[in-house]
């Protein structure tokens, strides 16, 4: 059904990966999971950060070997890029001059090398591994003897061994366990800008509050808002990662189910699915990346005018309050949540 190649561990062969040393650069969610999944594969790795990080120290408890990024650089066969994504352009200036021809810079999203913020030397292999998760399940499912799906795309293989290679790093940090779908950078940036735009970060905020507001503002009490339009959130996404639509629509009433069907697309119309085409074609053009690298050169304005709008809206006091009210989550034995997407 999938046009996408998918590879699983026997596709992928340690030995190509065994003999070199990878850079893993920055210490945060993804970087930890992949540097301790690698050096618990008996691969040389050294984690890069600056010297004055407040990450070393964890590295180095962690039991790994730390360098600054350019020092890590000039020893590795293998730059992964894990430092956030709007910081990724100056550690690549540093590193640059010890990017070898053979060396391979990988990276698990495509933001910069796609938009052109990153070119890489002539001579080297652009990869990309990208686990579909939070880096502390990375972790977390790779020490349980589990694995956790990832994309695996080739942007540029002057090696002809960037994809065996890359396969190979999969394998080591437990991706090939779950499965590993190849992409193109493109399609995985593109994608993944207007997923967490459109549906995941940007639709489901909104249309939690516009919930919440359309009821606050006939007159229900803002608990009840809170309940039916954030907190029952989380039982009906679960149930559509466990089974899809079908799942979810056996699983609520059956009076839930024909309003769902019938009342969901007068809410997401014709006008949300054109301004969804917007969004992803100022992804698509590139307006949307210009737009944020701008603003991040400006010192953020709009990023912390914005967060702290959302920070201030009454349904973040209410569900403060209700959450210590009620034992559920953490104070009911639960495990803490995973972060976002
Ligand atoms: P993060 O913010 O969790 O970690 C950043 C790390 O980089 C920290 O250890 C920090 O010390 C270090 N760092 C920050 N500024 C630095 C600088 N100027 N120089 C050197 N090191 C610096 O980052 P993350 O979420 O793990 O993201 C890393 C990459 O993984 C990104 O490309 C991101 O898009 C991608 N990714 C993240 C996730 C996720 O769930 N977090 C999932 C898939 C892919
Ligand atoms: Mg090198
Ligand atoms: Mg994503
Ligand atoms: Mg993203
Ligand atoms: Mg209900």
């Amino acid at each position: 059904m999938t046009d996408n190649q998918i590879y699983y561990d026997d596709d992928a062969a340690y030995e190509n990966i065994e003999e070199k040393t990878v850079a893993v650069l920055g210490y945060g969610s993804q970087g930890h999971a992949h540097a301790l999944n690698l050096a618990d594969s008996a691969i040389d790795v050294v984690v890069g950060l600056r010297e004055e990080s407040s990450s070393r120290d964890a590295a180095q408890e962690d039991g790994l070997r730390v360098a600054t990024p350019t020092e890590a650089a000039k020893e590795a066969d293998i730059v992964s890029m894990l430092v956030p994504d709007t910081v990724q352009p100056d550690v690549f200036a540093a590193i640059e001059p010890h990017l070898e021809a053979g060396n391979t810079l990988q990276f698990a999203h495509g933001f910069n090398v796609h938009y052109g913020q990153i070119e890489p030397p002539e001579g080297v292999d652009v990869t990309m591994i990208a686990p579909k998760s939070p880096g502390h399940l990375v972790r977390r499912n790779f020490e349980a003897g589990e694995g956790t799906p990832g994309l695996l795309a080739i942007y540029r293989d002057e090696s002809g061994e960037a994809k065996d290679e890359a396969l190979a790093y999969a394998q080591a940090i437990g991706c090939t366990r779950a499965g590993v779908v190849e992409t193109t950078f493109r399609e995985e940036t593109e994608t993944d800008l207007f997923g967490e735009q459109a549906v995941l970060c940007g639709g489901v905020t909104e249309l939690i509050k516009a919930g919440y507001e359309t009821l606050v503002d006939a007159g229900y009490s803002p608990e009840m808002a809170y309940f039916e339009c954030m907190n029952e959130m989380k039982l009906i996404v679960d149930l559509l990662y466990e089974g899809g639509l079908g799942e979810m629509w056996d699983s609520v009433s059956d009076t839930a189910e024909y309003g769902g069907l019938t009342r969901g697309e007068v809410v997401v119309d014709d006008h949300a699915r054109e301004q969804m085409e917007t969004v992803l074609e100022q992804v698509q053009n590139g307006e949307f990346a210009r737009e944020w690298i701008n603003e991040n050169q400006a010192g953020r304005p709009a990023y912390k005018q914005r967060r702290g709008a959302e920070q201030a809206h009454d349904i973040e006091a209410v569900g403060e309050e209700l959450r210590g009210l009620f034992a559920w989550g953490e104070a009911a034995g639960e495990e803490s949540e995973d972060e976002a997407a």
